[in-house]
Parts: structure tokens; C-alpha cells; sequence
């Protein structure tokens, strides 16, 4: 092996391992190494379907790096969480529900009721949803 190939590889790992962490199902489902029904996928962004939906319509949006929290986030992270939001509306707008409206929730630590630890946007919608929050 070369060494330009050998450092080529080498970096390329250390980025995929920087960026992953092998215990956190929603980085395997990103990198496609768990089942996910996968709605939507690009550089920065996935989107799957959830496996409890709540509403008819219910797919959650996730960074493919990993984020354990809002509370993780840095500036860096900053296109990758308002693309979050985009999809969310490119999601919505494919299943018919960005005019009739959808919910939007990132739910952060215990008392936001995060149960996976790894940032992630809930699109819900298909129903009308209940009020109060909280
Ligand atoms: P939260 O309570 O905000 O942390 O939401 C976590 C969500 O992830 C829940 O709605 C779960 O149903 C969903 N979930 C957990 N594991 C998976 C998985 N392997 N594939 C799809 N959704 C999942
Ligand atoms: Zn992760």
C-alpha cells in the first residue's frame, strides 16, 4: 500500500469514528448499519420512519454525526440543525400534511423525555394534535 493511500484510509477512519459512536443506534441506522425505514438521506441529515409512531404520520430527523443533545451542539453544527428543519418541511410537503400542519418536537434530557441519546427531530403529524404541551 502506498503511504498517500495509507494516510488517505487512515483519515478517512479517524473521521468516521470521530464522528460515530458504535453504540448509538440512530448513528448505525444513519450509516446504514441497523434496519430503518429510510424516508430521506443526504450529507449532513437522515430521516426514518419511527418505530412507535404516535400520529399517522411520524418520522424522526437526525444529524448524521453524532449529537448526543441540543445541550451537545456547537456553532459547527449550525447548517447541519437548520437543515434539520428543511427536511422536516420537504418531509412534511411529500406526505401531504405541510397545509393542514405537523408538530414539530426535539425533546432534550429527563424532564424533555429524551430517551435516545442522539439529537433528533419528531415530525408528527396527519392528526390534529393535542393541546396542552407540556
Ligand atoms: P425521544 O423520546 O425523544 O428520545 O424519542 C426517541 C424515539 O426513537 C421514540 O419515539 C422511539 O420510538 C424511537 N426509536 C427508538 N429506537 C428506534 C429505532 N431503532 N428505529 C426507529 N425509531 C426508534
Ligand atoms: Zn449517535
Amino acid at each position: 500500500m502506498s503511504k498517500a493511500l495509507a494516510i488517505h484510509l487512515y483519515a478517512r477512519f479517524s473521521r468516521i469514528l470521530h464522528t460515530m459512536n458504535p453504540t448509538c443506534i440512530f448513528c448505525k441506522i444513519a450509516a446504514g448499519q441497523a434496519k430503518a425505514k429510510i424516508v430521506y438521506q443526504d450529507e449532513q441529515v437522515t430521516a426514518f420512519l419511527d418505530i412507535h409512531p404516535v400520529a399517522p404520520t411520524h418520522v424522526l430527523i437526525v444529524p448524521n454525526r453524532h449529537i448526543e443533545s441540543v445541550n451537545h451542539a456547537s456553532p459547527e453544527d449550525e447548517s447541519t440543525l437548520g437543515g434539520m428543519f428543511l427536511v422536516a418541511r420537504k418531509i412534511a410537503e411529500a406526505e401531504g400534511i405541510a397545509n393542514s400542519g405537523y408538530r414539530l418536537i426535539v425533546n432534550t434530557n429527563a424532564d424533555g423525555g429524551q430517551t435516545v441519546f442522539h439529537l433528533h427531530m419528531h415530525l408528527i403529524g396527519g392528526q390534529r394534535m393535542r393541546y396542552p404541551m407540556g
